[in-house]
């Protein structure tokens, strides 16, 4: 089976929708320091982005985690694969995504860095598949809300490929 990719928000727009984002975070955080937590790998070039685009100081961390269970849906718990470098205590803590879809890996990991004690703790997502949700998940930033269909590009993956994309696709089979 081979596939195909179909564009569904164009270089342009994901550029301008960061942008948009950037700015509005920088107003938010104005006075503050916005400490940027990225979760690997699919939010690293969301992160990127966006980083340029903040005019408060910023600092960075990653973390890695995958969910538990086997197949496409994610089990709710999570296993962290590569933990903070450093303590999130009493910092202003954006956690920066690619995609929000049951958001249970999301709300599990939310409730981990809580425990830690942050100064507040947000979320900005680039995309949101709200009809897929099954756990309640506060998105405090959303890129963009897209129907549920499995997209690639700007991080994500379909099997470990077309991350580099500068735009968002989605992918189709041939049969
Ligand atoms: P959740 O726990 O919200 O169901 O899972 C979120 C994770 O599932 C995302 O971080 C991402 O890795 C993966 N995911 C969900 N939808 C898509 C999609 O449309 N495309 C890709 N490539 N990954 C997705």
């Amino acid at each position: 089976m081979s596939e195909r990719i179909k564009v569904l928000i164009s270089e342009e727009d994901v550029d301008a929708r960061i942008s948009e984002i950037g700015a509005q975070i920088s107003r938010d955080y104005a006075g503050k320091e916005v400490h940027l937590i990225c979760v690997l790998k699919g939010g690293s070039f969301f992160m990127c982005e966006l980083a340029k685009r903040i005019t408060v100081p910023v600092s960075l961390d990653f973390m890695y985690v995958s969910s538990y269970g086997a197949g496409t849906e994610s089990s709710g718990r999570i296993r962290i694969k590569k933990d903070l470098d450093e303590p999130v205590q009493g910092r202003d803590v954006l956690v920066v995504e690619d995609i929000v879809d049951s958001g249970r890996t999301l709300s599990c990991l939310l409730e981990l860095l809580e425990e830690r004690r942050p100064a507040s703790l947000r979320l900005c997502t680039l995309l949101d598949k709200p009809e897929r949700r099954v756990t309640d998940v506060k998105v405090d930033y959303t890129g963009f809300r897209i129907p549920d269909a499995f997209v690639v590009g700007y991080g994500l993956d379909y099997d470990q490929k077309y991350r580099n994309l500068p735009y968002i696709g989605v992918v189709e089979f041939d049969d």
